[in-house]
């Protein structure tokens, strides 16, 4: 049965993801109140919906109690610090977000009736021992090593958001997102694709953590955004892996990053961070069958059209 929305709440909502979200949900005609309290996002990812009367951004911090007034059909719940820099910077905050934020978002959408959809994450796979990782695998995660505010929470709020479908009949979904990449992530966010790409850009060495053996797959935000409007508007409970099954080594990723930018940067391998996961690659066999949904996106477009961005923002002095 395909539900309709008409007004949707979108925690985290001026973030990378988020306000790519935000602005599908407005092309489609859904109302949109975004909660954020700016911490890792900006008010600049929202710019195209500055004048929209269908759009609110209320600055808040999720993680405290909060209520929004009028119907509500869906809750889509993304606030979480998300790249490493900014878990390892702010990890009680990553705690809260997905603790307190999570409940407090779960508590909205059962006092509307509302869907509720939590982003979850590839980490709760952690270091996988299972390849590719399928939803049935529960994960190989370090409880207190240096990512474990980040994994652990996100393992926190699918628990919670599975105990509110299943003891309080609250209709919830859970999707597992793997490494997504586009326009309007952070140059300094420390992830892969806006580090070599900044780095590229600047002529300046790609620093390849470890041997760059190490795997990763990238999935181009539309795509991603696409998967988690298919999971809003379907029945499934999740959890969903959502990711390009593509998968290339961290040194492949930046030798063909440095090409597309036609740049002659050296290769300099620098430490690789602790707990850093050794293969990641979704199965995304249950996305297919129950979504219909995988992704379409070229991935040398989707690496040129955030180039070209990184590129506009280097002209117009944002990238320092
Ligand atoms: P992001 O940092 O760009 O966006 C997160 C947003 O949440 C920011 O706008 C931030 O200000 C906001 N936020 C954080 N704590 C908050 C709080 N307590 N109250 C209100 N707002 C708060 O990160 P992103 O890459 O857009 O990730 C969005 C979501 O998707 C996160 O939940 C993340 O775990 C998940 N995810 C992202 C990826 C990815 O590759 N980008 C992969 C897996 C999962």
């Amino acid at each position: 049965m395909k539900r309709t929305v008409r007004r949707a709440v979108v925690t985290g909502g001026a973030g990378f993801v988020g306000s790519h979200l935000c602005d599908r949900l407005r092309e489609e005609g859904v109302s949109v109140v975004c909660l954020d309290n700016l911490l890792t996002g900006s008010v600049d990812n929202l710019a195209a919906l500055a004048d929209d009367p269908g759009f609110v951004l209320e600055r808040r911090d999720v993680s405290e109690e909060f209520d929004v007034a009028g119907p509500v059909d869906l809750v889509v719940h993304l606030a979480s610090p998300a790249s490493p820099h900014d878990y390892a910077r702010h990890p009680v905050e990553t705690l809260r977000a997905g603790a307190h934020g999570t409940l407090n978002a779960l508590e909205l959408a059962r006092r509307k009736d509302a869907r509720f959809l939590l982003t979850s994450t590839s980490e709760v796979y952690g270091d996988p021992l299972v390849h590719p990782q399928t939803e049935s695998y529960w994960g190989n995660v370090n409880p207190v090593g240096p990512r474990s505010q980040y994994d652990e929470a996100k393992r926190y709020a699918e628990a919670l958001t599975t105990a509110y479908r299943t003891a309080l009949g609250v209709n919830t979904v859970i999707v597992r997102l793997f490494n997504t990449y586009g326009p309007r992530m952070r140059p300094t966010d420390g992830r892969a694709v806006p580090t070599f790409i900044t780095q590229a850009l600047a002529g300046r060495p790609l620093t390849v953590a470890g041997d760059g053996t190490q795997t990763r797959s990238i999935c181009y935000v539309d795509d991603t955004v696409s998967g988690i409007l298919a999971a809003a508007a379907g029945e499934h409970h999740g959890p969903i892996n959502l990711g390009n099954p593509v998968e290339l080594s961290v040194l492949e990723l930046a030798e063909h990053i440095r090409e597309l930018c036609g740049s002659a940067s050296p290769v300099e391998f620098v430490e690789r961070p602790g707990d850093d996961p050794t293969l990641r690659r979704p199965d995304i066999g249950l996305a297919r069958s129950v979504l219909g949904w995988q992704p379409v996106v070229d991935f040398d477009k989707g690496l040129r059209m955030t180039i070209d961005w990184f590129a506009r923002l280097a002209l117009t002095g944002g990238l320092r």
